[in-house]
């Protein structure tokens, strides 16, 4: 019954994809590769960031900090992280005069995962290893952040499904007590490596295990920040390799598809005729609120526009102008969907931040590069969750439309299913979008 389904939607799409199928032929360039080398690459939100910072320094932009003064110029091309899970990646056109837009495609680096707790109470569901972040404490006396890695299957939920009366009452863990991974038969709190025991907030056995990934002491990991991941690598399935299977599709497929977007719109020569400045948001947070620093509900964005037209009016700007420039911005907000459809345009009720005007202009942007399109509705009796387009669209006054890569209905689960062809869609479109915004937008003047 699901085989059927899938093959009826993708059947249904067929008229849509014979278009795309032209654009986007092996000559061409399929960019499918890449991204399931990012996500076999991008375990967590940390490493998502690692890795597309890592493939922006490759593509020449320069690494700029939150901490220091900056100084900017039309054509130059400039990123920088915050927290390492957040990033804001931006290309200057050599037009560019003050007060002009920005272009800008939004995602998120964090996807729903489980993650560790201190000591024996983890939260967990069907887990294999571990990933993330750790704080070292170094001999001087100074801390650094390292990313780590344990490449092998680590933790297992033993989990009992006729525990359950699932036929009866559904599919309803108890997210406390049913979610408690195995790591080993026993472990032993009061390890003879640990030199201070009564400190140590996790299993003396799994800081063992990261010291050795990381080759320290396991007493020189101050603290760690660990998500909980499936080994299983991303890959292309399907009787014709047509879908990819994969954790974290949502969203580290639309941020992958935004960066490569404007790291192959913003070559040497592209940026020659551009008036505005395209630009990328990756946060954190996103589901669960985006209320953080590194989240979109802090004013990154805000403040990165602001100092960047401060840095190129070299001078402290008027208030007037950024929200000049901010009246003449446009941001394409893509969130992963569960949807046949194939690129999301636009939502019946305002909980996402789609107008008719934005969506008209997403879509002539596709219609120039004979991409397709669909509208998406949210059914009358579902909400639509709140997210990163609707805060930013309120938040700054930013002209918005939510797009989307469809998903099939496993999304948010470990593993997540979408069609091949919709990521060359999406990259292509968001490429269309920084390279010929300026015109479209020209064309349409709504007060
Ligand atoms: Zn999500």
């Amino acid at each position: 019954m699901i085989v059927y389904s899938l093959y009826f939607i993708f059947r249904n799409r067929a008229s849509l994809l014979d278009i795309h199928v032209l654009v986007n032929s092996p000559a061409s360039g399929s960019i499918v590769g890449d991204l399931l080398d990012y996500l076999n690459e991008s375990w967590t939100q940390f490493h998502a960031t690692a890795e597309a910072k890592r493939q922006l320094v490759a593509a020449g932009f320069h690494h700029l900090s939150e901490n220091d003064d900056w100084e900017l110029k039309p054509g130059g091309r400039y990123f920088f992280t915050r927290n390492m899970s957040c990033l804001i990646a931006f290309a200057i056109g050599e037009k560019y005069s003050v007060g002009n837009g920005f272009h800008v495609i939004a995602a998120h680096t964090d996807s729903p995962c489980l993650k560790l707790k201190p000591k024996s109470n983890y939260l967990m569901v069907n887990v294999q290893t571990v990933a993330g972040r750790v704080i070292l404490r170094a001999s001087d006396g100074s801390f650094q952040q390292k990313l780590v890695k344990v490449k092998r299957p680590l933790l297992r939920v033993p989990f009992i499904l006729t525990g359950f009366t699932v036929n009866q009452d559904g599919f309803k863990p108890n997210l406390e007590t049913h979610l408690n991974p195995l790591l080993a038969t026993k472990h032993d709190d009061a390890s003879p490596d640990s030199k201070d025991k009564s400190k140590s907030y996790h299993h003396p056995l799994l800081m063992q295990i990261l010291s050795e990934e990381l080759g320290c002491e396991a007493d020189d990991i101050a603290n760690i920040e660990l998500n909980i991941c499936d080994t299983q690598p991303s890959c292309l399935g399907g009787a014709n390799n047509e879908f990819i299977f994969s954790g974290r599709l949502d969203n580290l497929a639309s941020s992958f598809c935004a960066l490569r977007a404007l790291v192959d719109s913003c070559g040497p020569k592209d940026l020659s005729d551009e008036h505005a400045i395209r630009m990328v948001a990756l946060f954190d947070n996103e589901e669960v609120g985006s209320d953080s620093m590194q989240g979109a509900g802090a004013p990154t964005m805000f403040q990165a526009m602001k100092r960047i037209i401060d840095s190129l009016a070299n001078q402290y700007i008027r208030e007037s102008i950024v929200e000049c420039a901010i009246r003449q911005s446009f941001l394409g907000f893509t969130k992963n969907t569960i949807d046949q459809n194939c690129t999301r345009v636009s939502c019946a009720n305002q909980r996402y931040a789609t107008s008719g005007t934005t969506a008209f202009l997403f879509k002539e942007v596709g219609k120039i590069h004979s991409l397709p399109t669909q509208d998406f509705v949210v059914r009358n009796d579902m909400g639509c969750g709140s997210t990163i387009g609707p805060i930013l669209a309120s938040g700054i006054g930013i002209r918005t439309v939510d797009c989307g890569i469809p998903q099939l209905i496993s999304m948010h689960s470990v593993r997540e299913i979408c069609g091949k062809e919709d990521i060359d869609i999406a990259y292509n479109h968001f490429k269309a979008f920084y390279q010929t915004f300026s015109s479209v937008d020209r064309k349409l003047n709504v007060d």
